[in-house]
């Protein structure tokens, strides 16, 4: 379901096909995610990024915790690599599941705005609205062409715009279209319907998901299927574009005699 200017979004009536692997591929052809997160007491918001990056097909998931006294593994998904943030490639990065408002997510988005794609969600977004340096930083990347996507919720919305929360709602497709050109960046405004929009003008409106969504971690969990799309190589508009819809798809498709967990869809 598309607004403005771009015919290819009506695409998104229909979920996006299977991604086919090459016979002979291996475990570094499928892209490398590296999730930057996890101050203290959020560490279950990187790994939720982490997972989810996991199962939505990535090669290879590694997880830099902003907090030093985070344990260095996830026993219930062993397959996750755990780093100091320090040590992470630059190949893709989920930035800002739980980086917390502290100091740690300043020293560390300088590092991460240098990735080869980027996710930048919550507490990196307010870092970043609070930061002009990280902003022409930001806005620079999205220039040079370096993919890069942005996925803040209304509040993060109206903090990198500099206004309240009603003005980013009472019009959120030349808000999210305004984030864009700005950041020159894909911006996904999240909220029921939610917008995507590219720098060069082009919007789409996401027709899936509910209610169900509004919990803690779903956020975290779209920002690492953007992730692992980025990793295999989809350009930043449609990365956003299919996570978001498969998000919405899988809320809509959820049992209803099921709670619908931020964890059960990381897993799924
Ligand atoms: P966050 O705001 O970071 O916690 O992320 C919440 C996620 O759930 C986003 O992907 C939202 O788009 C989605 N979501 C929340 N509430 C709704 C709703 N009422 N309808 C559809 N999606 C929603
Ligand atoms: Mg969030």
């Amino acid at each position: 379901v598309d607004a403005g200017t771009d015919p290819a979004g009506a695409t998104l009536s229909s979920p996006p096909a299977a991604r086919l692997r090459p016979h002979a591929s291996h475990k570094g052809s499928h892209g490398d995610v590296a999730v930057i997160g996890g101050a203290p007491g959020m560490a279950g918001a990187a790994l939720l990024a982490a997972r989810a990056a996991l199962h939505h097909g990535a090669g290879r998931v590694f997880v830099g915790f902003l907090d030093p006294d985070a344990r260095a593994l996830d026993p219930r998904q062993p397959d996750l690599m755990v780093r100091a943030w320090e040590g992470l490639g630059l190949d893709t990065m989920a930035v800002a599941c739980g980086c917390g408002g502290g100091e740690a997510v300043r020293m560390a988005l300088p590092r991460a705005l240098g990735a080869r794609a980027l996710v930048l969600d919550a507490d990196a977004l307010n870092a970043i609205a609070a930061d002009p340096q990280l902003q022409s930083l930001l806005a620079g990347r999205g220039r040079r062409g370096v993919p890069t996507v942005l996925t803040p919720h209304p509040l993060e919305a109206a903090r990198l715009l500099a206004r309240d929360t009603k003005a980013v709602q009472a019009d959120r497709i030349a808000a999210a279209r305004e984030l864009a050109r700005k950041f020159a960046s894909v911006v996904v405004l999240k909220g029921s319907g939610s917008v995507i929009a590219a720098p060069e003008g082009a919007v789409r409106i996401n027709p899936t998901g509910n209610a169900r969504l509004a919990i803690a971690g779903t956020g975290d969990v779209l920002a690492g299927w953007i992730a692992a799309r980025l990793a295999s190589g989809e350009s930043a508009f449609e990365a956003a574009s299919a996570a978001v819809y498969l998000h919405g798809l899988a809320a809509d498709r959820w049992p209803a005699d099921r709670p619908l967990t931020a964890s059960g869809l990381a897993s799924s």
